[in-house]
């Protein structure tokens, strides 16, 4: 049987008919997987052995007729910075060298229950600092973009939507978004992703990057991974106490849903100063074209602060969680040299990328006895008003439509003439509804110069089924998947 081109869906289908060697198929992958990562750098890990050991063993429980995995045989890919059992998690990062888990993150425990097999760890800024997949730790390499190796990924997920994009079997990618990054790499790479409302999938084992903002969600290649995938990791859990109570959820089922119309709202701020005009153009004309979406624009006043806001949290709260990082408990160890000081500054200096000691000093700034209040706490204020904002909009609109990106893939070349502020600023539109914690997708829409352009949609906490009902009747009309 060839496996190569078959959906997800095609493939489980294939597994439970019992028409697939799962050996023969893991084998096939992870060779496959090898020689993209030779050229693209997709992976930091590729968990070789792990992953044939497991096709044996969901092997076994099949002849013994237990073939009721959600995810039977698929392979999952995982970015470095969540945590699995026996393989290297390093978030990217090389202070983290050395570090085996003893223990699976919540959303990877899910994934092998259900049959998921683990193929490697993705690539990403380091512990997530980035929107290009440039900040990459010491000695890692910078994954390339698959439509044009000059080309970002983007970031920080760079690694599992390059992977999501190239490989040409069944595979969804296991990611993680604070500011955006699930969404701005599948933008980046024509890959769909989605990112949960925050508290709806658990954090726990996930290395933290901030903790108010952090979300797990999925990469596929189609509305129906994303949706698949999480309604398997989706869910409360002791291990964390910021995630919601739900019951279990099939988020599949919403895909065949026909919402007769849909109010959209065109945020009118998402779409000017900063956004390439043809992205803005294409998004317009995209939503325009399809019957049954009734559309206005409106306004999200608050969006300016999305930015700042966005950086005071993610930053402050970086800085704190990095501080356990000091060569004494995890990770990079070097030899006893002076005093603690002494050896926690050496360990720093040679384990963490510009990126990350940038990130410490300003958060550390930005949490200080005197600016606390003028920063972070101020910023906490502004992050209610832009949840306000949000919650205004969805009182009358399903969903609010926007470019994911405000450029096209940017070429390696040009990122290394931005400054850092202009860099930040590219988050424009990801970092407003990853602030505010709410569910969205970003799904492929078009291509400009050959490159494709994501489109995000955006729902209110919790609404999950609308972000997807509404992806999935985009992704029919635009014809970019059966
Ligand atoms: N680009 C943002 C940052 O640099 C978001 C990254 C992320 O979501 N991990 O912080």
């Amino acid at each position: 049987m060839k496996y190569k081109e078959l959906s997800v869906k095609e493939f489980l289908d294939e597994v439970k008919e019992g028409n697939i060697d799962l050996e023969d198929f893991i084998s096939e992958v992870i060779e496959e997987i090898k020689r993209i990562n030779e050229s693209f750098n997709y992976f930091v890990y590729i968990s070789e052995e792990q992953a044939i050991a497991q096709a044996e063993n969901i092997k076994k429980r099949i002849k013994k007729g237990e073939n009721g995995g959600r995810l039977l045989g698929l392979p999952i890919s995982v970015k470095d910075c969540i945590c699995c059992e026996g393989i290297p998690s390093r978030a990217g990062s090389k202070i983290l060298e050395g570090y085996i888990p003893p223990f699976d993150s919540t959303a990877v425990r899910k994934i092998k229950e259900e049959g998921g097999i683990i193929i490697g760890k993705t690539s990403q800024d380091e512990f997530g600092f980035g929107s290009f997949c440039t900040n990459v730790g010491i000695g890692f390499k910078i994954p390339k973009n698959p439509f044009d190796p000059e080309r970002s990924t983007g970031g920080s997920s760079g690694g599992a939507a390059g992977i999501t994009a190239s490989l040409n079997y069944p595979h969804i990618a296991l990611a993680e978004s604070t500011g955006g990054s699930i969404s701005c790499p599948a933008s980046f790479c024509g890959c769909v992703g989605l990112t949960p409302t925050y508290g709806r999938v658990s954090r726990y084992g996930l290395i933290d990057f901030a903790n108010s903002l952090d979300k797990i969600g999925p990469i596929g290649k189609r509305v129906y991974d994303c949706a698949l995938l999480l309604s398997v990791i989706a869910g409360e859990d002791n291990m964390d106490q910021t995630t919601i109570k739900q019951g279990e959820e099939d988020y599949t089922k919403y895909l065949k849903e026909e919402k007769d119309e849909v109010k959209i709202g065109i945020p009118k701020e998402y779409f000017g100063e900063g956004v390439d005009e043809r992205i803005s153009k294409l998004i317009l004309n995209v939503v325009g074209s399809v019957e049954g979406m009734e559309y206005e624009e409106c306004s999200l006043p608050y969006t300016k602060y999305g930015v700042p806001t966005y950086y005071l949290i993610a930053l402050s709260e970086a800085s704190t969680n990095l501080a356990k990082f000091c060569g004494m408990r995890y990770g990079l160890h070097l030899p006893l040299k002076g005093d603690f000081n002494e050896y926690f500054s050496n360990v720093r200096s040679e384990g963490l990328g510009d990126e990350a000691k940038r990130r410490i000093i300003l958060g550390t700034f930005a949490r200080m006895k005197g600016y606390r209040d003028r920063y972070y706490i101020k910023a906490m204020k502004i992050r209610t008003m832009i949840i306000n904002d949000f919650k205004k909009a969805f009182k009358k609109y399903d969903v609010l439509i926007t470019p994911t990106m405000p450029i096209l893939p940017p070429k390696f070349d040009e990122l290394s003439k931005l400054e850092l502020i202009q860099m930040y600023m590219l988050d424009l539109c990801t970092n407003p509804p990853n602030v505010a914690g709410i569910p969205h997708i970003s799904i492929p829409c078009g291509k400009i110069e050959g490159l494709p352009i994501g489109m995000q949609i955006m729902a209110d906490h919790m609404e999950e089924r609308k972000v997807l009902v509404v992806a999935r009747k985009f992704e029919k009309e635009l014809n970019l998947s059966g």
